[in-house]
């Protein structure tokens, strides 16, 4: 199907396109790697009366590291991530979960900030910016703000981006001292969303007990889920098998899966559960030897 008629506008700056945004209104969408609106806009989920489309505005496309974070650019593609040796120094959760996006191709556009912006529950980045505590940066006409990826995701397919504003930036804390993540992922075949995957994010004190947890889910509630009550059975403590064993389930238990063509909704249900002892446990190998 043809998408239904739109007008595109490709602006050439940073103020052009917040500028092209805020006479929009809600009418427009920013366009980044296309990978996921233009499919929706094919199939008439999404009929937008104005694309904003901002692959030629400088200064988006960077990974830098300032102030104790990565700061990851608009127009970072999925493949730059993967290709990053800042990412590879600095935050494993994040770069264990780059290969994972689909297939080469399609991380040859899309962009983390996209894939963010779109809350896709069965999207992979928002778990790990969930796990890590990851903040969101939104610019509009007016000035900019910073927002919590937690309350950045309002819902399914639904962010708490205001009319007039874009996202900028992902701003991603580098790990510091002795600190480890990763990202495990189910998929049927290469390029596939996750059947069901987790994010964590270990942070342990100098004596080895665990002073930060970050848990969150793929694929299993109709928004990426933080676990929430298992994260917190972690800090403080000693890590240990039984300990990680205790908060697997508790995830599982946060976990609200659907049976589909991906499989019924208690296997899904056990794959958090396997899954986040395994995360666990590869985050603290990685903390113990940093
Ligand atoms: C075949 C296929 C397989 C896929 N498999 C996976 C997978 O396994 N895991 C996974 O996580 N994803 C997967 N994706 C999705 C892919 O990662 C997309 O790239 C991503 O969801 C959106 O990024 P994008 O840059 O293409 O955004 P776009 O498609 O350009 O935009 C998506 C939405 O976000 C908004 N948006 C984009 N950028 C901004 C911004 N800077 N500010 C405000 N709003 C913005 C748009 O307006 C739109 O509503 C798959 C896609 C395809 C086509």
């Amino acid at each position: 199907m043809y998408p239904a008629p739109f007008d595109y506008v490709a602006p050439t700056s940073l103020e052009e396109a917040v500028e092209e945004l805020a006479q929009r209104g809600d009418d427009a969408r920013v366009l980044a790697g296309g990978q996921s609106l233009i499919p929706m806009m094919k199939l008439r989920l999404a009929v937008p009366a104005a694309l904003v489309d901002i692959n030629r505005v400088p200064g988006l496309d960077s990974i830098q590291e300032a102030n104790g974070h990565l700061a990851i650019g608009a127009l970072v593609r999925n493949n730059d991530i993967v290709d990053s040796d800042i990412v590879e120094r600095t935050n494993h959760t994040v770069a264990a979960a780059a290969p994972w996006i689909s297939d080469p191709i399609v991380r040859n556009r899309g962009t983390l900030c996209g894939s963010v912006a779109h809350c896709d529950p069965e999207g992979d980045w928002n778990s790990v910016m969930l796990a890590v505590g990851a903040e969101v940066v939104a610019r509009s006409a007016t000035g900019e703000r910073v927002i919590p990826i937690a309350d950045f995701i309002a819902d399914f397919f639904t962010n708490t981006l205001q009319p007039g504003e874009m996202v900028t930036e992902v701003r991603i804390p580098k790990y510091t001292g002795r600190a480890g993540g990763t990202y495990i992922k189910l998929e049927r075949k290469v390029g596939d969303y996750a059947t069901a995957a987790v994010a964590t994010h270990l942070q342990l004190e100098d004596d080895g007990r665990i002073a930060q947890a970050g848990i969150a889910m793929t694929s299993v509630a109709p928004i990426n889920r933080k676990a929430t009550e298992a994260e917190q059975m972690l800090v403080g403590q000693t890590p240990s098998a039984e300990l990680f064993g205790e908060a697997a389930q508790a995830a599982a238990n946060a976990a609200d899966p659907e049976t589909n063509v991906r499989g019924p909704a208690e296997y899904k249900r056990d794959l958090i559960r396997v899954y986040t002892r395994r995360g666990l446990a590869k985050a603290l190998e990685i903390a113990q030897g940093s």
